[in-house]
């Protein structure tokens, strides 16, 4: 089992396979994007399933894929396959923008994923071109239908709460969900990357539970829905769910349960530290053994700090946006 110095069981791990992206939301990206690296940079895909393993050997269970947006990353559900046949992997969910969902999602299913999370936050098609630079909504709009089509159950939308972007479409996103059958949930954003230069548009979850509780009952839902942190209540007069991911505004550092590999191997322990000890050239030393890989996991996820220390710098120093970090 993988503890932490804080007694913190690590059973949960957040893969991205690509830093690159086809928007770029503005708390999250640079205009310029991310640098596009020689592919020997990046973990291939046995590579990412020889750590995979190594952690699933000492008891994670659970992983997500993301990026950047993973859906680029060419060829994956090859990868979502090798990964399915690791021994004691249970749970391979994925995130992403689902600009790609519609050509992608039934391969995805096919190949053995059992969850997509789609990041949409707001239904107006030009606020979404907008905070995405360029983005256009009705390609993740097709993207659900055809995720809903491949049979996944239940997909949960993510939105980024905006102060003067998309605060006003509380209940707007919340009837839609409603509708179409998907789990909501309310990310407060957080200062990491040009989220930092807008801090000034952050609003805490509170405000939407309060804002919806004007108008319908909220219920605590009083079960986990996946192994993320959201907290979740039922929406009685729509006979919906709501979640919220209140990071910033009420941590729940100690229940981590998770740390993150980046797409060119490097393990870190916490979004809001840019500590991290790369895998790669351990992976790639000719006779490195297993028991190694694993040994340098551990000392890792030994030093995980107890909390994100309220993201203040500079003891908090995190610069990438989180589409280098894997969010
Ligand atoms: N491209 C995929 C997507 O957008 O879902 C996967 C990667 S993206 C980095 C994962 C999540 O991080 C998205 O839901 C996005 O909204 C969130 N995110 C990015 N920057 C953030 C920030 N500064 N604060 C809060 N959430 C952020
Ligand atoms: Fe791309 Fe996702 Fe970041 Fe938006 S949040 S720029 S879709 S990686």
């Amino acid at each position: 089992m993988l503890c932490d110095g804080y007694r913190r069981k690590i059973e949960y791990l957040r893969l991205s396979v690509t830093d690159l992206c086809n928007l770029r939301c503005r708390y999250c990206m640079p205009l310029e994007g991310a640098v596009k690296r020689e592919r020997s940079a990046i973990l291939s895909f046995e590579e990412i399933a020889r750590v995979v393993a190594a952690f699933a050997r000492q008891g994670v269970k659970g992983l997500r894929l993301t990026g950047g947006e993973p859906l680029l990353r060419k060829d994956l559900p090859r990868l979502i396959g090798m990964l399915r046949a690791v021994p004691g992997i249970e749970e391979l969910s994925l995130t992403t923008n689902g600009v790609h969902l519609a050509a992608q999602a039934a391969a995805l299913r096919r190949a053995g994923l059992d969850r997509v999370n789609v990041h949409l936050d707001t239904l107006d098609p030009e606020k979404f071109r907008q905070i995405t630079r360029w983005g256009r909504l009705e390609e993740v709009l097709a993207g659900l239908r055809a995720a809903r089509e491949a049979g996944f159950s239940p997909i949960k939308l993510n939105a980024v709460l905006i102060k003067g972007w998309n605060d006003s479409e509380v209940e707007a996103m919340l009837r839609f969900a409603a509708r179409e059958g998907l789990i909501l949930r309310w990310i407060e954003l957080m200062p990491i990357g040009p989220g930092l230069e807008m801090s000034d548009r952050f609003l805490p979850s509170a405000w939407v539970r309060e804002r919806l509780e004007e108008k319908y009952r909220l219920l605590p839902y009083g079960k986990r829905l996946g192994r993320g942190p959201a907290e979740y209540y039922k929406v009685f007069e729509l006979n919906a769910v709501v979640g919220f991911i209140h990071a910033v505004s009420e941590p729940f550092c100690e229940n981590c349960n998770r740390v993150r590999l980046s797409a060119d191997g490097r393990l870190q322990d916490c979004l809001a530290y840019d500590e991290s000890e790369s895998l790669l050239d351990l992976l790639r030393r000719p006779g490195a053994r297993e028991a190694d890989l694993e040994a340098k996991i551990l000392r890792m996820i030994q030093i995980k700090r107890p909390d994100h220390g309220g993201f203040r710098r500079p003891a908090c120093n995190a610069t990438a946006g989180m589409y280098g970090i894997g969010g």
